[in-house]
This record gives C-alpha cells, structure tokens and sequence, in this order.
C-alpha cells in the first residue's frame, strides 16, 4: 500500500524537523522519516557515541590526514548530540550570497528568518551560575595576557544545569534540540507521521505535470520496505547523506556535482594539567567563546571531553597516556575551529551507508590551525598550568611551561601530524550551484541542511541552518496556497 502525504521529510536535524514541523502548522500532512531511534541518556559517553553517532563516530575524511566527521544518527539529528552553541551567520557572507544571486537571496529577508529560530530555540546567555571551571581558568588566562575577548554564548536551552553531556545526549533534556523545539509540540497533530528507524532508499521524481514523486523506504526493525508518495520531497539527511540522493537519482541540472564543495570547520583542542582539581564534567562544556584577535578566521570555543573519550582520543601512549588519566580531574580543555579555506568532496562507492570522503587542509588552513593551538597554549600557561598537549601526532607534544612553548618549533608542524576533528560538514548541495535561491534542486524535490549552505561559514552552524529551513517552509507554504482551492498542489508547481 502507497501512502499519500503533501511533503516527505527525510531526516529530523536542524534542517528536517524544522521544516516539517512548519508545513504541518500550515495546515500540510507531512511524513517525516528518520533512520535513527529515539535517544536517551547514557550512563558512559563512548556508548551514546556507538548507539547516536553515525558509523559509531567513525566517520571520517581522507586526504593528507585522517579527519574524524561525527554526525548524528537519531531522532533530532545532530542536533540531539550537539554542544548547543547557537551563532548568527555572519553578515558578510548573507550580503555576498545576495550578491551572487542576483537578490533572489536577500540578507534581510533571511536575518528576519534567523531571529525567528532564536526565539523558536529560546536561545539565552549562558548563565554563570553554570560556567565551568575550564571557563573561568581561559578567561583568567586571557586577562592576564591582556586580551580583551571572549563573551559567554548564546545557547538553546530551557533548563540546562550544566552537567556537561550536551555532546552525549542531554540528561536533564534542557537543550533544545530539533525535536524537542519543534516536533514534540506537534505530537498530538494527525496531520505529522514521524516515522522513527525508518531510512529512504529511493527517489522517483515527477515525470509529467501532475504527477506525485515517489519513494521508498526501508523500517530498519523489521526489514519491510514501504512505499509513499508526495507533492514534494524534502531533502534533510544531511550535508554527508543528501548528496548520494541528488547524484544517484539525477535530480537536478547540477547534480553530477553534488557532494563536491564540502567544507568541515576542522577542529582541535589543548588539554592543560592544573595543579588544583578542574573538573571539566560539572558546568557547560561549550560555555565561552570569541575570535581570534588578529585572524577572524579562527575560533575558540569552549570543550569538555570525558575521561573515557579522552583515552582514546588524546595524542599520547602508554605511560605518557597513564600519567593524564590519573590526573584528569585536574585537566582542563579548550578547543578551537577555523573557516577553512580546502575544500573536499563525498562520494559512494559501496552506497549510501558509507559515504567515502576526501578532504585536505589547505596550506593557510594548517597554518591557522597550528597558530590557534599556540595561542590556547598560552592562554593555558597564563592561567597557571603546569603542561599542556599540543594537537601533534608526534612524541614530543608535551610542553610543561612557557619557556618550552616558546622553544617548540610550530614552524616545523606539518598537516599530516596535525591532530583533529571536524564537526560541521557543510556546502555538498550549494545553493546557487546545486539547489537553486528557494533550495529546489527540480520539479518536486528539494534540499534543507548543511548541505546547502553556499561557503565555509565561520561560526556554529545550526542557527544558518534553522533559518534556511524556516525559509524553505515559508516559500513551500505560499505555494501550497497560491494552488489551494483548485485541484490541490502537484509536483511539477513546487
Ligand atoms: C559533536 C557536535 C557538536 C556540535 N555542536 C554544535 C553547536 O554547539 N552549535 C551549532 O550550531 N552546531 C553544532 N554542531 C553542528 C550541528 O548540530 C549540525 O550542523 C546540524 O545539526 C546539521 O543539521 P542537518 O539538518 O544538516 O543534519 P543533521 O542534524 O545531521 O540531521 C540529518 C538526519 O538525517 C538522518 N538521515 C540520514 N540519512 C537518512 C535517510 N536515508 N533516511 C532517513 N533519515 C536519514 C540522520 O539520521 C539525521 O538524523 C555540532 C556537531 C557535532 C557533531
Ligand atoms: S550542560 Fe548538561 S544540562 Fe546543560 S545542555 Fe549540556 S548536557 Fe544538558
């Protein structure tokens, strides 16, 4: 049996459940599907990352160095496993996506769709009253350096009490993550199908006017594949999935080139012994932020990585590895992106479950990278630690003072030892290449995530992305109306 919805979603992240949650209110009846469960907390870190993250948190890039791409897997989407930090888009690169489309992109327009998500996400200064210890011990740094930076961040959250998980699925469920801010109100509203375990494998856009585009999906408990049809199919598996959907199924005039264009926001951290205890799991992990003072291009974000995590992630081996675990109460950590200049590209050759994705840093990325860690270094030292681990796979990344720091040959740090992780792919559907300015790549179907998002932003992503999505529901609303009253909305108008 064929289902009939006006919209299919497929994926509940930022982009998915946002614009699913819009149509409904609408007055459209819209089937969400969703690959990944429901999530609940877990007592151990590294089991949310094997049961939310995509691939167990194995997803990685290839290039010159192995570049870890976590994703989330679950009802919310990364949203569910995201450290909650929410930034407006900057307003150079709204006014140069205007630019480039000719107006059929306003920077007005969507600033006014970004403030909406900041209400939707009630979205607030992190309090003090839940700022961690790494926190104060990076601004007391800063200070004493003489740096005139750094503001606690705007976060979503109605409830959070700092208990430092935000990455590992929300305890006390006080981030709002996509589901929470705007599918769980509409539990109630017959006119959503949220279809949980649930993954589209197949694509058939509208052929002649008129016709519905059609697909498949598989329930992943039980194995039985299920078929629906709809006016319009709406994209959100995110900017490492979307692509495969666009390239295997020709959708679009661009689609050949859809997966290229990707960009990540590579990443890192420091980690800093303290004499006195830090204890990095009490408070917002992602409390405090600013920019680089003289690169923009870098940013320094707050991080807390639990001890379990942090075994097997710090660039350290035995005895080396032993002597920071036992004293990891006293560890603080801080961690830092940039807006990277490379620019890498996924593709598919054993099919959708496991992308295949190269990227490399550029010189000027390696560059920004190695400068941001100096920096943290510093700020750390400052501080009153007592040594820190450079983000260098090499022995000597270990550096007790200030002196030793300022002897480290960075000069000498190529990309390949470079230690890091990116958590904001980004740009595999461009709009202006991909999708067009209203993110529809043909007749029927579009696109609502990271994947659309024209550059390398700069800043967190969700907020951009929420507003495209806000966007896109608004455009698909207008259209489900200007066509209401005659024989209904179809495929070949949207
Ligand atoms: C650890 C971490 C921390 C982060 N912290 C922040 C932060 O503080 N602030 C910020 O702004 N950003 C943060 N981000 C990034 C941000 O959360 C993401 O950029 C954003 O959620 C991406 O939204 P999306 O809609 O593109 O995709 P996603 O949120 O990833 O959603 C895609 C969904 O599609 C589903 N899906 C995939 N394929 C299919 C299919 N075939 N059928 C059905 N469903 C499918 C997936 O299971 C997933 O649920 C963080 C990311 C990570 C990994
Ligand atoms: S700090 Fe704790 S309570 Fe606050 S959002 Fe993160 S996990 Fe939730």
């Amino acid at each position: 049996m064929t289902d009939n919805f006006d919209f299919v979603v497929a994926g509940s992240g930022a982009g998915g459940a946002c614009v699913a949650a819009r149509l409904v209110q609408s007055g459209a009846r819209v089937l969400v599907l969703e690959k990944g469960g429901f999530a609940r907390p877990e007592a151990d870190a590294a089991d949310a990352i094997g049961r939310y993250y995509g691939s167990s948190g194995l997803s990685c890039a290839f290039g010159n160095t192995i570049l870890p791409i976590p994703t989330g897997t679950t009802v919310g989407g990364t949203t569910t496993i995201n450290s909650g930090t929410c930034l407006r888009p900057p307003e150079n690169l709204l006014r140069r996506w205007e630019a480039a489309s000719s107006g059929r992109f306003r920077a007005r327009e969507f600033e006014r769709f970004v403030d909406e998500a900041w209400a939707a996400l009630k979205v607030r200064r992190a309090p003090e009253n839940t700022m961690s210890r790494c926190t104060s011990l990076v601004m007391d740094g800063l200070k004493r350096l003489g740096v005139r930076s750094g503001a606690l961040l705007d976060r979503c959250e109605d409830g959070c009490v700092g208990s430092g998980r935000c990455c590992f699925v929300c305890p006390s469920g006080g981030k709002l993550t996509s589901y929470r801010a705007f599918l769980q109100p509409l539990n109630d509203d017959r006119r959503l199908r949220l279809r949980r375990r649930s993954q589209l494998i197949s694509v058939r856009p509208a052929r002649l006017p008129g016709e519905p585009v059609r697909l498949r999906y598989v329930e992943l408990d039980t194995g039985a594949a299920r078929t629906a049809q709809c006016r319009a199919l709406v994209l959100s598996a995110g900017a490492l999935a979307t692509p495969y959907f666009v390239r295997r199924y020709n959708l679009g005039a661009g689609a050949s080139a859809a997966g290229d264009g990707l960009t990540v926001h590579p990443a890192s951290k420091i980690f800093a012994y303290f004499k006195e205890p830090v204890e990095g799991w009490r408070g917002v992990p992602q409390g405090f932020g600013f920019s680089d003072p003289v690169d923009e291009a870098i940013r320094y974000e707050g991080v807390y990585t639990p001890p379990e995590i942090a075994a097997i992630t710090l660039p350290l081996e035995g005895r080396r590895l032993r002597w920071w675990m036992d004293r990891y109460r006293n560890v603080a950590t801080f961690g830092f992106m940039i807006r990277d200049e490379a620019r890498g590209r996924v593709r598919y050759p054993v099919g959708p479950a496991h992308p295949f994705v190269r990227y490399g840093l550029a010189p000027e990325d390696a560059r920004r990278m190695v400068r941001a860690a100096r920096f943290v270094a510093e700020i750390f030292f400052a501080a009153g630690a007592e040594r820190v681990v450079l983000p260098f796979n090499r022995p000597d990344n270990e550096v007790a003072g200030l002196r030793e720091l300022q002897a480290f040959d960075f000069q000498g740090v190529n990309s390949r030892e470079l230690h890091m992780m990116a958590f904001h792919p980004l740009g595999t559907c461009a709009m202006g290449k991909i999708v067009d300015e209203n993110l529809r790549a043909c007749p029927g179907i579009y696109l609502c995530d990271g994947s659309v998002v024209p550059e390398s932003l700069g800043v967190n992503p969700q907020i951009t992305i929420y507003a495209f999505a806000l966007r896109l529901a608004a455009h698909l609303t207008e259209k489900m109306l200007a066509t209401a009253g005659k024989e209904g909305f179809h495929a070949r108008e949207l």
